[in-house]
């Protein structure tokens, strides 16, 4: 009903759309990527992209072989977080990731683009076209793990994404603000939508735990995640404080030096 044969902008789970494998984009052939889990969030600003590197570091100590696509091709701040300050190269076989200093490999719009800074002003498709060119034109090699930052919200690039890669399921990250606020279940219900299984949720600044004395503050309000998460059928990956030792190693681009406890115990739920 009310069918126009353009899946690109359809979320419905028709078997046209679902079961339309023509509608993925190849790997590169030089490439084998085992698993893809795409770290998502309501809206901005939560902490989607620093989750995202905190699981890719603790999956790469853990032994895996593990990359990083940065798909918030608008606010992309993986480089960053892991101090990678070189473009990226290509040869003849595509483009090649970058290397962190721990031996993540990472693709980002920052890595081609001349200026850090440089603003993209592309349109909704030539974003999308990014995206997929990173997953079909990047040598990943042999790969255990990848980890997508997804752009946040369920907006076109975040629907073509998820129609076009391989996704075997989702990490949800929010704030206890945004737990509340239907923009979380949105996107929960989005990945439903897709037929994308939701791996679990992580809640980020969940409290503020002072350096000094230990006392754990609930800044953002209480948290009401077993209930919610309760009530949505996910599992709870992680509770992550608000830690002033993370955002200046992540300022300073060394995430992989933070270890969290919090986030090796999602990684154990993860694999
Ligand atoms: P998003 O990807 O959702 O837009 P980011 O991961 O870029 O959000 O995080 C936004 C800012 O908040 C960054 O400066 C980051 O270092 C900081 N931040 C995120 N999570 C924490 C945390 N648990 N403790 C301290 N700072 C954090």
């Amino acid at each position: 009903m009310g069918c126009t044969h353009d899946c690109s902008s359809c979320a419905s789970d028709c078997k046209t759309g679902s079961s339309n494998e023509s509608m993925k984009t190849q790997l590169n052939k030089q490439s084998k990527v085992r698993k893809v889990i795409a770290v998502v969030s309501g809206k901005g600003g939560v902490g989607k992209s620093t989750v995202t590197a905190m699981l890719a570091a603790s999956m790469n100590r853990e032994g895996f072989s593990t990359a990083i696509l940065d798909a918030d091709i608008t606010g992309p701040s993986i480089p960053k977080m892991f101090g990678l300050t070189e473009k990226a190269l290509g040869d003849e076989d595509g483009i090649l990731p970058a290397l962190t200093e721990m031996g993540i490999k990472v693709m980002s719009v920052n890595l081609l683009l001349e200026n850090d800074t440089d603003p993209v002003v592309w349109r909704g498709p030539v974003i999308s076209g990014t995206v997929n060119q990173f997953w079909s034109d990047v040598v990943w090699g042999d790969v255990d793990y990848m980890f997508i930052d997804m752009p946040p919200g369920t907006g076109d690039v975040a629907l073509t994404v998820f129609q076009s890669l391989p996704i075997d399921g989702i990490v949800v990250v929010t704030s206890p603000q945004q737990l509340v606020s239907m923009i979380v279940e949105k996107a929960i219900n989005m990945a439903e939508l897709m037929n994308i299984p939701i791996i679990g949720v992580i809640e980020n600044m969940s409290v503020f735990r002072c350096p000094e004395c230990g006392r754990e503050y609930p800044i953002f309000g209480e948290s009401h995640l077993e209930d919610v998460a309760n009530r949505l059928g996910i599992k709870v990956l992680a509770k992550l404080p608000i830690d002033s030792e993370f955002a200046k190693l992540a300022d300073e681009g060394k995430t992989e030096l933070f270890v969290c406890p919090e986030i090796d115990d999602a990684v154990s739920k993860i694999k």
